[in-house]
């Protein structure tokens, strides 16, 4: 069983790269921790995601963040725009 989190994505656009890969899903790039209940960090505009695996860097719209439920990346860094969110209070440490 593998342990999974909720994380906010973007889907990478590199499309050709990773669908030798996947076929079926389109490479997902964790960009920081979140929970069921969160709501999404403002960005205010379109931002720039270095693809974890393919290494290319696309410009993303704040409408492109989706949460996923998947499971941790082994060597994650959060995005800067990412990092340090507020999460809802079921995971904050009492
Ligand atoms: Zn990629």
């Amino acid at each position: 069983m593998t342990e999974t989190d909720y994380y906010w994505i973007v889907l990478c656009k590199n499309h050709g790269f990773h669908r030798r890969q996947n076929l079926f899903s389109p490479h997902k790039i964790a960009l920081g921790e979140t929970d069921a209940y969160a709501c999404p960090p403002y960005l205010g505009g379109h931002f720039k995601v270095k693809c974890d695996d393919c290494g290319e860097e696309h410009s993303y719209k704040p409408q492109d963040v989706l949460r996923f439920e998947i499971a941790p990346p082994e060597s994650f860094i959060a995005h800067p725009l990412f990092s340090d969110l507020p999460l809802s209070q079921e995971k904050r440490p009492a």
